[in-house]
């Protein structure tokens, strides 16, 4: 994996992809002997090399494209996404205020408008998870910060460009994420309750309660905006369902979430950037 990123002709891909390969390595689990109790560790390191697994698949399907468009992509998900969640926990909080009765707040929390903005409400989270995922693939932390330390021969035009977008997804990303911990508390303290969900179940991550199961998940398509399995068009009843849009495969939820919130977003022109897959 390290020899086909090396080959990126892109320089700054290039890097970005030998990041990756790197964060990848430091998820593997260690191959010596471990310490502790062995069957008390052995839950934590199947999920890790289920999950380097994963990452593996995600930054082989990047190594055949730009890695620094796909960073885009995140960047740009995840700015959207904290924009939404501020935007929602506003609207929660404003039912909280106190020239509001509880007969009004119990209006507002019967009407389909309240109950379809819920609906979106829980793909948003699902999304904020799956671009998450996404994030820690290619955000550079302990090894991928000594090979962006290391690369020498990276022009300073585009080291000081990988680290902007590296600095911008890495705010984004907790931005996104305290955005959305407010949003949570504002719908406990209504009383209302999201579906209840377990991102480690899921068919993405190859959860076991899921349709298809770990076997489908490693073998699925990946979705061409997240990176992580998607299942085929019109499969039923699950959330990580794909369809087509414009030539590429990706999550049915994705898709939309990129028509409806990502291609005209205000961050695109402020930092000139052209949004692959789909643009
Ligand atoms: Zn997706």
């Amino acid at each position: 994996m390290l020899q086909r990123s090396q080959c990126v002709v892109s320089a700054v891909d290039r890097i970005a992809l030998c990041v990756a390969v790197a964060n990848f390595r430091s998820t593997c689990p260690p191959k010596e002997p471990i310490a502790g109790n062995l069957l008390e560790e052995i839950p934590g390191l199947l999920r890790r090399q289920r999950r380097a697994r994963q990452m593996s698949r995600s930054i082989e399907a990047v190594s055949a494209s730009s890695a620094l468009s796909f960073l885009h992509g995140v960047l740009v998900s995840l700015s959207v996404l904290a924009e939404l969640f501020r935007g929602i926990a506003t609207s929660l909080s404003g039912m909280q205020a106190p020239d509001w009765s509880q007969e009004e707040r119990n209006l507002v929390l019967e009407a389909e408008e309240f109950k379809s903005m819920l609906k979106g409400v829980e793909v948003l989270r699902r999304i904020l998870w799956r671009m998450g995922l996404a994030a820690d693939i290619f955000l550079p932390v302990a090894d991928g910060e000594a090979v962006l330390a290391e690369a020498g021969d990276l022009l300073a035009r585009d080291a000081n460009l990988l680290r902007d977008r590296y600095s911008r997804t890495g705010a984004y990303l907790s931005e996104a994420r305290s955005a959305w911990a407010v949003v949570e508390r504002g719908l406990a303290e209504l009383n209302v309750e999201l579906p209840r969900w377990d991102p480690e179940e899921s068919f993405e991550a190859a959860g076991s309660s899921c349709q298809g199961a770990a076997g489908a998940n490693s073998t699925a398509p990946l979705c061409s905006l997240c990176l992580l399995p998607a299942l085929p068009p019109f499969t039923t009843g699950d959330a990580a369902v794909a369809s087509l849009w414009k030539g590429s495969l990706c999550h049915v939820q994705c898709a939309n979430f990129w028509t409806r919130h990502m291609q005209g977003a205000k961050i695109l022109s402020d930092l000139g950037i052209v949004l692959q897959p789909f643009a």
